[in-house]
């Protein structure tokens, strides 16, 4: 008997030993390589680059001058994201929600549940009002509002931090760096929105992408139509559009970066309101050397001209 309970515990340790063995080889292959991350679109693959630094290889999926909202996987997109340490994607249905591109892609090559993120599970979504003024489906845009920018920076620190626990604290630094430069935005948010005068504070866009910043801030917000995917600037949005002008007094009309500007042309030559100087940022962020190639440079931009245009 003793001699079979001693036989057994030598197994305990043997098999122990083994599984410690395989464990810390695991660990010694993910020490000297970077951590195999993709992204979904632009502003993702910025937090990825800011967090991650040298510790992270990222693949980001849709690139600038595409419509997150649908995407078609390039083959080279389906290789990275089969060999993926790490997936980060948006939520709130900016990538075509449950059926959209993002899961059909992510089914197709087998990823494992655990190693997908989604960056907004600490947001409270917001709703577009769909023809019958029912609320029912998600405003996916709201990294817009640098708050929310906050909690996907934390989020993504946090996943990074889990799933690469060797190099935990590199993620922290670089991470709560930046998270600070993201109050800081966030507070000029609130001191420039403040500074416009209160009957002009009215952000009139062509997509409803900029309801959470809105809402945060105390901006109005006028639009054509709710989102990219449905149709845009029919004469029914316009006239719309028009009416709200109208009523609201409205300083100056802006034009997305990655929209078709003839709609908003149109409301213009209508309303004889004019345009913006230069284009808002929302779906995404210029290109590397691009004036507002960054997330951070994103958020300033566009609060400048925000408030350079509402104050004059
Ligand atoms: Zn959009």
């Amino acid at each position: 008997m003793r001699l079979l309970k001693c036989f057994f515990i030598t197994g305990l340790a043997v098999w122990l030993l083994a599984a410690c063995g395989s464990n810390s080889d695991s660990d010694e292959a993910a020490k000297d390589r970077p951590l195999k991350v993709v992204t979904s679109f632009t502003i993702i693959e910025d937090l990825a680059r800011e967090i991650g630094g040298d510790d992270v290889e990222i693949h980001n999926l849709v690139p600038t001058g595409t419509d997150p909202h649908e995407y078609e996987p390039l083959p080279e997109d389906i290789k990275k994201a089969t060999d993926a340490d790490i997936l980060f994607y948006n939520g709130l249905n900016l990538e075509g929600g449950k059926d959209g591109w993002f899961f059909k892609m992510i089914d197709s090559v087998g990823q494992k549940k655990e190693n997908i993120y989604s960056l907004t599970e600490r947001v409270d979504p917001m709703y577009l009002t769909d023809e019958s003024g029912k609320e029912e489906e998600v405003n996916p845009h709201a990294f817009i509002d640098p708050a929310v920018g906050i909690k996907m920076a934390e989020d993504m620190r946090d996943a990074l931090m889990e799933k690469d626990p060797e190099r935990k604290e590199d993620y922290k630094k670089r991470a709560d760096a930046y998270i600070s430069r993201l109050h800081e935005i966030d507070k000029e948010y609130e001191e420039k929105i403040n500074d416009i005068p209160k009957e002009k504070r009215i952000l009139v866009t062509s997509e409803r992408a900029f309801q959470y910043m809105t809402a945060h801030y105390g901006l109005k917000e006028g639009y054509i139509w709710e989102i990219d995917t449905e149709e845009n600037g029919s004469p029914q949005q316009i006239k719309s559009l028009v009416h709200f002008i109208k009523e609201h007094n409205v300083p100056v009309l802006f034009i997305e970066s990655n929209v078709d500007p003839r709609p908003m042309e149109t409301v213009s030559k209508e309303t004889g309101v004019p345009f913006s100087k230069k284009p808002i940022y929302s779906d995404e962020i210029g290109k590397p050397g691009e004036e507002v190639d960054t997330y951070v440079k994103y958020l300033n931009y566009n609060i400048k001209l925000i408030h350079d245009e509402l104050s004059k």
